[in-house]
């Protein structure tokens, strides 16, 4: 997996990164982040479903949590 979303403790601002980064500083508060540190909500090797999925969880944060979770259902089935 190439890219994934983290979300940052401090400000909860979700943030799509590389993963072979190993920290990210968060765009809205500044705070450097240590990837290993956090959870990885979503992970890809898409950077097309990596913005698909960022705009999800953005929504997620406005109360559309089934959109998120019905793309993460869909992933699974096209990794079968
Ligand atoms: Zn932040």
């Amino acid at each position: 997996m190439k890219f994934g979303i983290v979300v940052c403790p401090k400000c909860k601002h979700p943030k799509g990164v590389q993963l072979v980064h190993k920290t990210t500083r968060c765009i809205r508060c500044g705070k450097m982040l240590t990837l290993a540190k956090l959870k990885i909500l979503y992970q890809t090797d898409s950077e097309e479903q990596l913005r698909r999925a960022l705009g999800l969880v953005n929504a997620d944060m406005e109360g559309k949590r089934k959109d998120f979770e019905e793309l993460l259902r869909s992933q699974h089935k096209t990794c079968r």
